[in-house]
């Protein structure tokens, strides 16, 4: 037997019609926001993630897709979006028309260890703000951000916020961070330990226990922060106030890729259920510079679409769209059924022709096939020019079934579906 690589899912039935569902509320509010779609390629080459996301990062050390292609270039799955879309920016000269506003959804690839909410094979969606920086274009950000949760009906969130300041503050902070991790050198993790020299702020990001445990006691950002950077975060944490959007400063939010500078964000669930985090994202200064664009800086997030798909409920997206079941008694009445087929979808109705079995065992495959109402013609309905209606859930029996005139029907249904 075949099976899917580990890590990787089929997405179907109730799935992707939570899928779906996400897309749609996201795209909507995402055009209000006057962002338009992108799609870049799955495959890219592999310095765009490497040279962006950093050396050091889990992503980019761990847990990349990388391989030669035929021709000997070394390609890669992409692990996250924003390098592409960056990539994207230079490559089709756009640059000329800051700001530019993107979003993006479909698949990122990590080598992780599979489990709840985490695939090897996932689905993101992505926005990107380029061109523009200031408190307010991070703000309005983060609060389309939650009003997409909102949309799709999750409301127990709460966002970790955070700012890693301009280069001034890092370079501070991360001499604070390295006098710190230094003396409990011996107790961190070899990452760490190799990290400490290369990247120490890759540290506070560590999933290992003692890590964490030295971690939490180490300096925070918000102590080294430059002037500028101090008033950007006030002003940004103002704003959010007053849009009524709640936030948590959570002064180690590091977030995984190197490229943040300043703000940083995370959507964390906080109901019953699944409670890491959902999505999250920041601002970068350097991006568009690595892939030979100008100096310009950008802010973005993604959404993980699987993480979101837990949060919902399972029973109200077992079935979307209201579907008519086109029932035959016997293969005489065939060609009227088909018929009615099409006058059904040319009027945009959903409408399934249900030919196989016999009248019991067509009206079970009705039922499977999730279909609200059954429209059966039998040698009667067929002379009479009439249509036996049957709605499917009902139990009321006196009220379950109704004799339709066959010229009324799409009347009758667009009435009853709504
Ligand atoms: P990141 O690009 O790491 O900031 O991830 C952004 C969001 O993508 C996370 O908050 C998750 O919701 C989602 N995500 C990241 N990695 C995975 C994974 N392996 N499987 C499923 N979702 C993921």
């Amino acid at each position: 037997m075949f099976r899917p690589i580990r890590g990787m899912k089929d997405l179907y039935g109730t799935e992707i019609n939570k899928y779906n569902f996400i897309i749609d509320k996201a795209r909507h509010i995402g055009e209000k926001y006057g962002y338009s779609i992108i799609s870049t390629p799955m495959v890219e080459y592999t310095d765009v993630f490497q040279r962006s996301i950093g050396d050091e990062t889990d992503v980019v050390s761990k847990e990349m897709y990388t391989f030669l292609d035929k021709g000997g270039e070394s390609i890669t799955l992409r692990p996250e979006g924003t390098a592409g879309v960056m990539r994207a920016i230079v490559t089709e000269s756009m640059t000329q028309n800051f700001p530019i506003k993107f979003m993006y959804y479909g698949e990122m690839f990590r080598y992780d260890r599979p489990q709840k909410g985490r695939y090897r094979q996932f689905h993101q969606l992505g926005f990107e703000h380029v061109g523009e920086k200031s408190p307010y274009t991070d703000a309005l950000l983060i609060s389309m951000a939650s009003e997409i949760l909102n949309a799709i009906g999750i409301f127990d969130f709460k966002i970790d916020l955070n700012t890693l300041g301009d280069d001034k503050t890092r370079e501070g902070y991360t001499r604070g961070l390295v006098k710190y991790l230094s003396r409990h050198e011996e107790n961190l993790s070899e990452d760490s330990k190799r990290r400490l020299q290369k990247n120490p702020l890759r540290i506070l990001d560590s999933k290992d226990e003692e890590d964490r445990k030295i971690c939490s006691m180490a300096p925070i950002i918000t102590d080294y922060l430059s002037k500028e950077s101090g008033q950007y975060f006030e002003k940004l944490c103002d704003l959010l106030s007053s849009y009524g959007i709640n936030y948590e400063i959570n002064s180690f939010l590091v977030r995984g890729l190197d490229y943040y500078s300043e703000t940083a964000f995370e959507f964390k669930p906080t109901g019953e259920g699944y409670r890491d985090s959902v999505g999250g994202g920041g601002r970068y200064d350097k991006l568009l510079k690595i892939f030979g664009g100008p100096d310009a800086s950008g802010i973005g997030f993604a959404f993980g679409i699987e993480r979101l798909m837990l949060l919902l409920d399972d029973a109200k997206f077992s079935r979307c769209i209201k579907k008519i079941a086109v029932v035959p008694v016997s293969e005489n009445e065939n060609d009227s059924a088909f018929d009615l087929i099409r006058t059904l979808h040319n009027c945009d109705i959903a409408a399934e022709f249900i030919q196989h079995g016999n009248l019991s065992k067509k009206m079970k495959t009705a039922d499977r096939k999730n279909c609200e109402i059954a429209l059966i013609i039998g040698e009667e309905e067929y002379q009479n020019g009439t249509l036996t209606v049957k709605f499917m859930n009902l139990t009321n029996e006196s009220r379950k079934t109704k004799v339709v005139n066959r010229n009324d029907i799409v009347n009758f249904l667009k009435y009853s579906l709504e």
